[in-house]
């Protein structure tokens, strides 16, 4: 898919060009080619090991009006107000300023999160404008629901998935049949435990279980190999619901 949407404002790129097509240039504003787009693209976003699905954002200050095409922003450059998250769009290793990659540095992800909260607070805004405050509120979100993203292993690889274009929806993906009656196995298990003491058991089982996952989709990440990623998310999802039931049970 590859979107033009309102080239001054906003162009998307997804994972699959037509290099058939032609563009806008966002520099020249003259349609150009693909391959210089990506190229441009990539100096833009240097961090950015993926750079499908980037969103260039081109946004008008709302106060200022000022027209911003350089990396998505949290404060005007010229008025120094805060933005709208919402006309932009973050990535979000690059709004905690961390690399695009799924092996990450907890300690530091949790470090920039608490400066980023704190600096986009709403209380910090209680004596600005309404517009700010809702801005604020709006980033406040925002930020914790892509530091909660990023520090869940399941979920950050649902997410470099989703950069990439993909999912695991169940109809996009197959599972052999000896992990499926594997699982049924599980969740036999499971049904079957009389006690506290055995679900806690078994829970630490699943633990395990998915802790090698996440150690092989780490690989497979740096590998570069999304179809495999998308299998071991896909197994990965199994027991992370399996973990719900027994936390259900476990009540
Ligand atoms: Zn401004």
């Amino acid at each position: 898919m590859f979107v033009l949407r309102n080239w001054r404002s906003t162009i998307f790129v997804d994972r699959v060009l037509r290099p058939s097509r032609n563009y806008i240039n966002s520099i020249t504003g003259q349609p150009s080619e693909t391959g210089m787009y990506i190229h441009a693209a990539n100096a833009r976003f240097p961090k950015l090991k993926y750079y499908s699905n980037t969103t260039f954002t081109e946004f008008k200050c709302w106060n200022c009006q000022t027209v911003s095409d350089t990396k998505p922003s949290l404060f005007c450059k010229t008025c120094t107000l805060i933005q709208s998250n919402e006309q932009q769009n973050f990535n979000y290793f690059e709004l905690f300023n961390i690399d695009n990659q799924y092996d990450i540095d907890t300690e530091q992800l949790t470090s920039n999160f608490r400066q980023l909260q704190n600096l986009m607070h709403p209380d910090r805004f209680s004596n600005k404008t309404e517009e700010e405050k809702v801005l604020s509120e709006s980033f406040s979100s925002l930020l914790n629901k892509a530091y909660t993203t990023l520090m869940n292993p399941f979920l950050r690889g649902l997410y470099i998935l989703n950069i990439h274009g993909l999912s695991i929806e169940e109809t996009s993906v197959t599972m052999d049949n000896s992990f499926l009656s594997e699982i049924m196995e599980w969740n036999e298990k499971v049904e079957e435990a009389d006690s506290k003491e055995s679900l806690e058991n078994i829970k630490k089982d699943v633990d395990v279980v998915l802790l090698n996952l996440y150690k092989e989709l780490s690989r497979a990440f740096s590998e570069k190999n999304l179809s495999r990623a998308k299998i071991l998310l896909s197994k990965a999802k199994y027991f992370t619901t399996m973990l719900d039931k027994i936390k259900e049970l476990d009540m």
